[in-house]
């Protein structure tokens, strides 16, 4: 199990899926059967369109709301963006930053997620940092490098007052919705890494900043992952999307007595 003093949280990842008919079917399923543990927290990361829904549907849950994305301005000539405070305005309190689809099918840059980090943390949003190396680093042996850099540049400058407002995701590019997932072994290393990495840039504050997985984490898998110390929590996205496969994961042994 993680560190007691970094509680482990499963988030779920829909991307670019769920409309409010589908997200309401979901819940339909998920809700009577789901558990609340106090040694484990469990968020939702949906589309803009559907968290209000969430919102209303999880309220007395003890399950939190987080978006996907942000911009790095409050407010403005920004066409089609959606800011800090028009999310905590609807009760979400993490948001991803950098995911490698937005990444890559966006090209949103490096400069580009440390603003956005900057943007969230200036109202109490948990920003959720994914890094990730690519199929092609990895097999040249510069993962560590790579992802290393990846923290580096996004939080040049960030000073969170406290560390525990920070998640980063590691998510191996190959990994992700391809049903190969990181052994454990490698991604301690990479969350190793990433962990030397927080201490240099946040000093004692490094300590307290989770650090998840993410890349093809199933049922079958998930009780690997959260047995390793390192592993704060998991981000998870096709199997997310299955209700029963959802519970088993947020269900991840072991169980509370
Ligand atoms: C993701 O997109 O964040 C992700 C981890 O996807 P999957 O679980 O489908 O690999």
């Amino acid at each position: 199990m993680t560190s007691p003093s970094r509680r482990p949280l499963i988030l779920a990842n829909a991307k670019m899926n769920l409309t409010i008919g589908r997200a309401n079917a979901y819940l339909d399923q998920f809700l009577p059967a789901y558990r609340a543990s106090p040694d484990r927290e469990v968020a939702f990361a949906v589309p803009f369109t559907v968290l209000a829904t969430l919102r209303e549907r999880l309220q007395g849950r003890a399950i939190g709301l987080a978006a996907q994305d942000l911009f790095w301005e409050d407010e403005g000539p920004y066409t089609g963006e959606i800011s800090a405070p028009m999310l905590t305005e609807l009760g979400v309190s993490y948001t991803l930053v950098g995911h490698s689809e937005r990444r890559m099918h966006l090209w949103e840059d490096d400069r580009m997620v440390n603003s956005k980090i900057r943007a969230a943390l200036r109202h109490d949003l948990r920003p959720v940092l994914c890094v990730g190396e690519a199929e092609d680093t990895r097999m040249a042996g510069a993962a560590g490098s790579r992802v290393r850099d990846q923290v580096a540049l996004a939080l040049d400058g960030v000073k969170p007052r406290s560390g525990a407002d920070l998640v980063v995701a590691y998510e191996p590019i190959w990994a992700i919705g391809t049903g190969r997932a990181a052994s454990p072994a490698d991604a301690v290393e990479m969350h190793n890494v990433i962990r030397a990495e927080l201490r240099r840039l946040l000093g004692g504050q490094g300590e307290a900043v989770r650090i998840l997985y993410g890349g093809s984490v199933t049922p079958g898998n998930i009780d690997a992952f959260m047995a390793c110390p390192e592993i704060d929590g998991v981000l998870v996205g096709g199997a997310s999307l299955k209700p029963e496969e959802f519970l088993r994961i947020v269900g991840f042994l072991p169980l509370p007595a």
